[in-house]
């Protein structure tokens, strides 16, 4: 069946009252992409609802009238996950912020996925408990986005991604059904679903209400940030750090272009000639800290560290993560756009990984800056180029080909944390053999009747994007 935009409009007014509908050009641009501002297309309208039975209500009535649909957290995503690649509805989770229960004896939280992942920790923060998946991102990127991605963090190398801290969610599959997987204990027998949905990028269905893992905050932490003098010397760091068997909490890298951005928005300073810093750091407790502290600056020390500047308080601790936190925000002084990508290297292939960075932003002349989680060689590179100008645009989307590409051949994957959405779902094959490629589309049918639960998305060769993928990449699945 089809509809009118306005018609659509009205018939979800009726479904959910029309203070829980956007519709129009306006509208429709304001969700139009998301942080990946490279591909955009309009819904046709954006609903809002508030509870899982709402959310239910929507998608069944798009599955009995042949309406694709797309889940949107807070739209940083940045692969183009809550992009409505073939219009549509997109289901905005933004009204649906509401923390449910809090069962402290199991150290577990329920909370609708609208909910900002920043909120859970500091709604638990007095009980000294904290959500450990920390995107930097946090304070305004959802549960509900940070389950479609399975959301690492600076803490990832230590804590561990989104579904490490997941234990039940409540899902409206693509026919409307309502579904509860999981509950308040881990490790389950049977086949792993939430492990399936988590990372799924809002394919098999809309997550409405998780239940999610609360840890003990750390009696102790340490912060250093240092400064170096080359990149090589910084990379070598990493990987004899982890060698030496030390596993900080957060071990991050920015080059000197992220250094620049953040000077001039926050008037951070370090020392002349630093081509390259990281933030390290450790918790726990006190006396194990102490020693790994102890351990980790000798590391730096042997490989020629300019400058190592330990937080002496909370403080100075906030100003040291402004660097890491703040960087890529930052870089939007410097240019109206910017693409970060995402690719994984095993470490010890970082000082090759980085030389091939540079190379490919001086060939493809894109600016370059990174800034990335350099303890799980998940690397960043963000060009920052003008998207109104279609040569550029094309010389980024390439050189971030060139850059994953390079990433596979040294043993490396297409994405670290920021998943597939449209921007790397022709790398897919690359990583995975057609076999592979055909069970995880076996896995998606289990959930998904037909193609309009976030359609185009993930896996190549989707029957039906042929018209999409036509008008962006030039070329038919
Ligand atoms: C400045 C900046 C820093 C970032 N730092 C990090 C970082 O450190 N680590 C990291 O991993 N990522 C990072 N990101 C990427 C992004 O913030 C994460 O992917 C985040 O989890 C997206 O959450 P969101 O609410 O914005 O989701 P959206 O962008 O709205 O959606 C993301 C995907 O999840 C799906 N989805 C959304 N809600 C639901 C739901 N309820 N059910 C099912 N599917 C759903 C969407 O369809 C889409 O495919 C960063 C982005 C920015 C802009």
């Amino acid at each position: 069946m089809s509809f009118s935009d306005a018609d659509l409009a009205r018939k979800l007014e009726a479904l959910l009252g029309p203070e829980a509908v956007l519709s129009g050009s306006a509208a429709g641009r304001a969700y139009d992409c998301d942080s990946y501002t490279v591909e955009k297309n309009n819904p046709a309208a954006v609903v809002l609802p508030r509870t899982t039975e709402e959310v239910a209500k929507v998608v069944r009535w798009c599955y009995q009238n042949n309406v694709p649909f797309t889940a949107r957290g807070a739209g940083t995503g940045l692969s183009g996950g809550a992009l409505p690649a073939m219009g549509g509805v997109i289901i905005s989770t933004k009204k649906m912020a509401k923390i449910l229960d809090i069962d402290l004896p199991n150290r577990c939280l329920l909370a609708q996925t609208g909910i900002a992942n920043k909120k859970i920790s500091d709604a638990v923060k007095e009980k000294g408990l904290y959500f450990a998946p920390d995107p930097s991102s946090q304070s305004v990127s959802t549960i509900g986005g940070n389950i479609g991605e399975n959301s690492g963090g600076p803490h990832t190398l230590k804590y561990g991604v989104t579904v490490q801290h997941i234990l039940g969610i409540t899902m409206v599959d693509p026919t409307g059904e309502i579904l509860k997987l999981g509950g308040k204990i881990e490790g389950a027998p049977g086949y792993d679903f939430i492990g399936l949905i988590v990372g799924s990028e809002g394919t098999l269905g809309i997550v409405t209400e998780a239940w999610v893992k609360l840890n003990v905050l750390p009696k102790t932490v340490s912060t250093a940030l240092i400064a170096y003098r080359t990149i090589a010397d910084a990379t070598k760091t990493v990987a004899d750090i982890i060698a030496q068997g030390t596993i900080p909490a957060a071990l991050e890298m920015m080059d000197r272009g992220i250094l620049r951005a953040v000077n001039m928005a926050f008037g951070f300073e370090y020392p002349a000639n630093t081509e390259a810093m990281l933030l390290i750091e450790c918790d726990g407790e006190p006396d194990q800290v102490a020693r790994e502290m102890e351990a980790v600056q000798q590391v730096c020390q042997r490989n020629k560290a300019i400058e190592i500047r330990v937080a002496e308080d909370e403080v100075e601790r906030a100003r040291l993560w402004v660097v890491r936190k703040k960087g890529i925000g930052a870089m939007g002084r410097i240019a109206p756009s910017i693409v970060t990508h995402d690719g994984v290297i095993p470490r010890s292939k970082l000082p090759e990984m980085l030389e091939f960075v540079y190379d490919v932003s001086f060939r493809y002349s894109i600016g370059v800056a990174n800034i990335f989680h350099a303890g799980d060689g998940n690397l960043h590179p963000c060009f920052y180029f003008n998207d109104r100008d279609p040569n550029q645009v094309q010389r980024v989307v390439e050189a971030g080909e060139e850059i994953i590409r390079r990433c596979i051949e040294l043993g490396g994957s297409v994405s670290g944390e920021h998943g597939i959405g449209v921007e790397k779902i022709d790398l897919m094959p690359l990583m995975f053999s057609p076999a592979d490629l055909e069970l995880q589309a076996l896995s998606k049918r289990i959930f998904n009747d037909g193609m309009l639960c976030n359609p185009c998305k993930v896996l190549p060769n989707q029957k039906g994007c042929v018209e999409y993928k036509k008008h962006w990449k030039g070329a038919a699945c």
